[in-house]
Formats: C-alpha cells, sequence, structure tokens
C-alpha cells in the first residue's frame, strides 16, 4: 500500500509522462519528493517545476535510482521497465492509489466502470449528485474525474471532508489497483476489448471485477442483469448488490426495469431518462440513477438531472441536418460494439451512411453484417482498416472506399437523399490518422459545418 508519510521526501519515477503521469508528479513534488517523469515518447512538461526532471524517448538507468515507481495507466505491466523495476525490489505503485492516499478522510468514492458507457454514466452520476448537494447544502461537493480527462490526481486537492468523488475507472486502472475501494461500484457491461494489453478476455474479465474486491457488506455494487458476465460477477460479491435490466432478458434479480417510458424502480420511484438515443443509454441512466440513490440522491435529484441532460459530445451527437440529410457524430465508438450499439439505437430503415475504419483493434468486421443489412444503404471506409474490413464483409455489403473522413463526408454529401443519416461510428481507435477520437469527432463536425 502506498504510504504517503513513508514515501514523502523520497525519491519517485513516473513512467507515462500524460496528463495524469505529470499530475501525479505534481503532487509528489509538493510532497517533497525528487521527481523523473520518463517516458517512451516526448513529455513537455506543463507546469515546471525545480523538482521534476524528464526523461523522453525510453526509460534509463535513471528510473531504477528512484525509492519507488508510479506507473501511468498506459504502461503494459509486463514491460521490460517494470518487470525490472520488480526484480529490484522497487515499490511499484498506481497513478490511481499514489493520488486516492492524498484525499481527505470522510470524502466517499463512487466508481464507474464497464466497456462501454463510462463517462456518459459517470457524467449523469455526477450531475446526479450535484442536485443532491445542491439540495442538501452547498458546502460539500461532488467531483468527477479519473479517465473522463481529469486525472485523479489532479482532482485530489479540490476534495474536502463530506465530498463525494466519482471516478471513471478504466480496466487499465483497475489491472493496477490491489487496494482500490468504492463504495459504491458500477460495472455497466463486459465485451471484448483491449485483449491484446489483457492478454485475454479472463484476465480484462479479472481487471474489471477488481472493482469490487475490497468492498465491503456496507457497500453497494451495482451491475447490468442483462449482461452475463456482470450476472456471473454478481455471486461471489461482499457489499449489496443492485441490478438493473433494460432489456427483457436477464440472469439477475433487478432493482429496475424500463417500460418503454419510464423506469420503473423496486421501491416505488418512476423516472423518466434522459433525452438520449438507445437502450444502451436506458442502461446508462438506470445504473447511474442506482448508484445515485446508493449516494443518497432522491428520486427528485435524479429526474431533475435526467431532463436537464442533453447529447454528449462524440457518442450519438447529432451534428446538423443538411439539405435534408442528417449527419451524426459517433467518433466515441472505437470498438466493434459501440458501433452495433449506435445502429441498434436508429430504426431499420436502410437510410445510413456508416463511416468505418481507422486503427484495427483486433476483432472481426463480420459481426457488423446483420446490423449492416438491416439499418444501412452503404459503408464508406477510411483508414488503416479499409483492407480488412472488405476482407471480412467479403462482399457481404456495398462498400466504397474512401481512405480519408474528408472525401467521406464529400462523397455521402454527394450521394445521400433527403431523409437519410450520415453516421460516423468509425469502430476502431482514432491513432492512424487523428490525435485522438475527440480530434476525429470535431474534424467531421467542421467538415459538415462546412457542407452548409
Ligand atoms: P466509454 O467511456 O466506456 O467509452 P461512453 O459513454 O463514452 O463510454 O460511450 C461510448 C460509446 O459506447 C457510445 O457512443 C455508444 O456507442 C457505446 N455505449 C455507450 N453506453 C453503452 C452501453 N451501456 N452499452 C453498450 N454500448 C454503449
Amino acid at each position: 500500500m502506498f504510504n504517503l508519510a513513508h514515501f514523502s521526501s523520497k525519491r519517485a519515477a513516473v513512467l507515462g509522462g500524460g496528463k495524469s503521469g505529470q499530475a501525479v508528479a505534481q503532487l509528489l513534488a509538493a510532497q517533497g519528493c525528487e521527481v523523473l517523469i520518463s517516458d517512451e515518447g516526448t513529455v513537455t512538461l506543463q507546469t515546471p517545476s525545480a523538482q521534476i526532471a524528464v526523461e523522453s524517448n525510453g526509460h534509463t538507468e535513471q528510473v531504477f535510482l528512484a525509492d519507488f515507481i508510479v506507473k501511468s495507466p498506459g504502461i503494459f505491466p509486463q514491460s521490460a521497465v517494470i518487470l525490472k523495476a520488480r526484480e529490484l525490489g522497487i515499490p511499484v505503485f498506481s497513478e490511481l492509489e499514489v493520488a486516492l492516499s492524498f484525499l481527505p478522510e470522510n470524502v466517499s468514492i463512487l466508481a464507474v466502470t464497464g466497456t462501454n458507457g463510462k463517462t456518459t454514466t459517470t457524467t449523469l452520476l455526477g450531475k446526479i449528485l450535484e442536485k443532491k448537494f445542491s439540495r442538501e447544502n452547498f458546502v460539500s461537493k461532488v467531483i468527477v474525474c479519473g479517465n473522463i480527462g481529469n486525472p485523479v490526481s489532479n482532482a485530489v486537492a479540490q476534495a474536502r471532508p463530506g465530498d463525494q468523488m466519482v471516478i471513471e475507472v478504466s480496466s487499465y486502472q483497475l489491472e493496477d489497483s490491489s487496494y482500490f475501494h468504492p463504495q459504491v461500484a458500477g460495472l455497466l457491461n463486459i465485451t471484448p476489448d483491449h485483449l491484446d494489453h489483457h492478454g485475454g478476455m479472463k484476465n480484462y474479465i479479472a481487471a474489471k471485477a477488481r472493482i469490487f474486491k475490497d468492498q465491503t457488506p456496507q457497500d453497494v455494487a451495482v451491475l447490468n442483469a442483462a449482461d452475463a458476465v456482470c450476472a456471473q460477477l454478481a455471486e461471489g460479491l461482499k457489499g449489496q448488490v443492485l441490478a438493473f435490466a433494460a432489456q427483457p432478458k436477464h440472469w439477475l434479480k433487478s432493482d429496475v426495469f424500463y417500460d418503454g417510458d419510464e423506469l420503473i424502480f423496486s421501491q416505488g420511484a418512476r423516472i423518466r431518462p434522459p433525452h438520449l438515443r438507445g437502450i444502451h443509454n436506458i442502461e446508462n441512466a438506470m445504473a447511474a440513477a442506482l448508484m445515485g440513490l446508493a449516494g443518497g440522491a432522491l428520486p427528485d435529484d435524479i429526474q431533475a438531472a435526467f431532463d436537464e441532460f442533453c447529447a454528449m459530445e462524440h457518442r450519438i451527437e447529432p451534428v446538423a441536418t443538411v439539405r435534408g440529410v442528417q449527419y451524426i457524430n459517433d467518433s466515441k465508438a472505437t470498438n466493434l460494439d459501440s458501433t452495433v450499439t449506435a445502429l441498434k439505437s436508429f430504426e431499420d430503415t436502410k437510410r445510413i451512411w456508416l463511416i468505418l475504419g481507422g486503427r484495427d483493434k483486433g476483432a472481426s468486421y463480420e459481426v457488423l453484417l446483420p446490423y449492416l443489412k438491416k439499418h444501412c444503404k452503404q459503408v464508406l471506409t477510411i483508414g488503416e482498416s479499409m483492407d480488412k474490413i472488405e476482407r471480412e464483409l467479403k462482399g457481404g455489403f456495398p462498400i466504397v472506399r474512401c481512405t480519408t473522413l474528408e472525401r467521406a463526408v464529400q462523397y455521402a454529401h454527394a450521394h445521400a437523399q433527403e431523409g437519410d443519416l450520415v453516421l460516423l461510428s468509425p469502430a476502431c481507435a482514432s491513432f492512424d490518422q487523428f490525435k485522438s477520437f475527440e480530434q476525429r469527432g470535431t474534424c467531421f463536425k467542421q467538415l459538415v459545418a462546412q457542407l452548409t
């Protein structure tokens, strides 16, 4: 366990100089540690400090002079640098757990994980708890952080006793955690993703399950009753299990249902879901609501938060309608499952021009075929994965090779008819042509804006 008193003023090596690496380095420097940030790529320190040194383009022997190492989530656990540190007996801690050791007493943690829906659910839960605090008092607050783009290491400084912290946690962060203990933990779903990093589905599930490992009977575990893996995991949990089911078929007794109009809770409350497209967002809303209730919110807080909620950027986000054709940005769909989810959220009128492709993630595009046939007119391919997509769809569906997002948008604009829909939901990572899925989505929106 990372003991702040023991490690303050010691030498630290932070592996990975991204946002969270830099944030944890600042925290440790403020504790009197001498910090080295070491990264395989280039690091530009956002806030220079006399106590923080940087090495770019690879880890050198300097790393092993440290008294302890902090690992950013992206670093592969079996990488040479981690293996050597362990061999030398240098303690290795995760950024998440080091950051949490800076939390004052009496700050409760609500953590959200899952393959898909984390950011939406985390954001919804944050809004629900904001409503709760503004009803109760204006002294305490909710802090939303983690994988959502606000490193926990940045957020801990704002925390005061009585606050609540909503943390989005990825499988990478959980894999590194040995004593992470959220009082309320939510697992939305588990489907294959990041399998090369984790070394298979079994390890991926084990990483996700760590969110519940240190829970006690006073804690609450929120799970998706319609997800077979979640249902299996529910069996051995120590906390109180609350389950949600948006689909008729489910394996666990559910504490909330959807009647096509409202969320109906077993304790009696009825809440209208937020105005978001797709049954997946009903699941996200249910999870956020159950976690909110467990965190002390009332049904009215949840309703108020849901009523105000709008579509999230890059997640089935309506962009514009040009000459009767609607453009939708789902750049966040970086795996096949998300693209299937997006397609399922539209009616099956075969009017979608789907922009697909980017950096391949290993799974087969064949799973898309039934959904393409049901919902799409044409697939427009972009990026590195074009050949693989063509091979795997094997002539089963009309494909136009567009190579770039710009050409795909132009092609769709030239050929789509009034009432059609152009959907960027690439099922791939963005890194072959863009810096991030955000940049890809923003580029799509700019290209659409140029059409108008
Ligand atoms: P994450 O943070 O886990 O990547 P997001 O909330 O950012 O999840 O949503 C990303 C994409 O994942 C969405 O655009 C949608 O296609 C899909 N998605 C969101 N919620 C769910 C869900 N509950 N089940 C399946 N897919 C979902």
